[in-house]
């Protein structure tokens, strides 16, 4: 017995764990900083964990049916889209799988960048397709334009794009994007993966579904929400194919602690202003303050070019820092550093300017 060839598909490679380091290296996981995933170091909304005691109290027993709707209406009246245009999902990954069911026949490929998220091709490796690559330039800065994807579209079906960019930070122009979709082919659906969307001042792609029957746009209350654990996400389709969502959501998949978890985590201004001044603080003292070249970001994190990433970020490790080293994103130079509350981001940068003090040679 064998699974089928899943040989073009690379493993997920998640940031690594604060129970895993610690158990490896013989530390209390308290002492440990963990900024390699892009969690929000704030936590849950507080009106979230009590939706979450509320609904433990109330019963579990229950398939999840009206905290789902509710969800889907909420997301609807906050964005001025029609209810049948928020797919709720199991996380943001979720709804990547629900566009790459909904859209890809077996051979047809999709369009990713890279550096860019592993799961876009995954996703489109599970359900058949094929995958082939736009490339951002680190010399350039990472900077996003539609010529980038459209130097390398050959009539994919799907193209995705990230705005605000894991792991680079940088984000689409709102012109950029409509100059791709205005390029590409009609039956080309362009995916604009708005997971650090939240930490954007730049407007929601959201706002053009109006105008283009060929966007999806995707976000998630993982990162700013700090819902991560709770994996729930949605996407924001056109109203002309909406009706696929019956066809293509796993029953259920959205579970009911999470949707109303994320119900309560959408009143809660407080936490989501906190959240996101602390990580544009966050992000300017290390841009300012590391001694390493960073690159722009609109998102609760920074990339730096550190030189040997795998060293740098094993050390830091060592050091009680946990941080991205950018190989498996086919950056071997960079890592990743998400922002922490001041105190965590000021000891990261600290013990990472005392080892790149020793990694590069002066
Ligand atoms: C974190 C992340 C996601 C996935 O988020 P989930 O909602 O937790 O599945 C999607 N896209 C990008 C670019 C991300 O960084």
């Amino acid at each position: 017995m064998q699974p089928r060839d899943l040989s073009a598909t690379s493993p997920y490679v998640p940031g690594r764990g604060i129970e895993e380091v610690a158990r490896d290296l013989g530390l209390d996981p308290a002492a440990l900083i963990k900024l390699s995933s892009n969690e929000n170091p704030h936590g849950s909304s507080p009106k979230a964990v009590d939706a979450v005691h509320q609904q433990a109290d109330d019963g579990l027993h229950v398939y999840p049916k009206a905290a789902h709707t509710d969800l889907t209406e909420k997301l609807a009246a906050k964005w001025g889209v029609a209810d049948e245009q928020i797919w709720v999902t199991p996380g943001a990954d979720g709804a990547i799988d629900y566009l790459s069911r909904a859209m890809l026949e077996p051979g047809q490929s999709v369009l990713v960048p890279s550096p860019g998220f592993s799961y876009y091709s995954m996703s489109a490796r599970h359900h058949h397709g094929e995958v082939s690559e736009y490339d951002l330039s680190k010399a350039d800065g990472f900077e996003q334009t539609a010529e980038m994807a459209l130097d390398a579209y050959d009539g994919e079906r799907i193209i995705h794009v990230t705005s605000p960019h894991n792991p680079a930070g940088t984000e689409w122009a709102r012109s950029e994007i409509r100059t791709l979709l205005e390029a590409v082919d009609d039956q080309t659906l362009v995916v604009v993966d708005e997971a650090y969307g939240e930490y954007s001042e730049r407007p929601s792609s959201i706002g053009l579904l109006d105008e283009f029957d060929n966007l999806a746009v995707m976000r998630t209350f993982s990162k700013a929400y700090g819902l991560a654990g709770l994996r729930i996400g949605y996407a924001a389709i056109p109203e002309s194919w909406a009706d696929a969502y019956a066809r293509v959501n796993t029953p259920f998949a959205a579970n009911e602690v999470a949707c109303r978890a994320a119900l309560a985590a959408l009143d809660d201004d407080a936490h989501i202003e906190q959240s996101v001044e602390s990580a544009q603080w966050a992000r300017e003292y290390m841009q300012q303050e590391l001694d390493a070249p960073t690159f722009e970001s609109a998102a609760n994190f920074v990339l730096a070019d550190v030189g040997d990433a795998s060293r740098v970020a094993e050390e830091s490790q060592r050091a009680g820092v946990i941080i991205r080293d950018c190989s498996s994103f086919g950056l071997p130079g960079c890592v990743r550093i998400s922002c922490g509350t001041r105190e965590q981001t000021k000891t990261a940068v600290e013990t990472l300017n005392g080892i790149l003090a020793e990694v590069t040679p002066a």
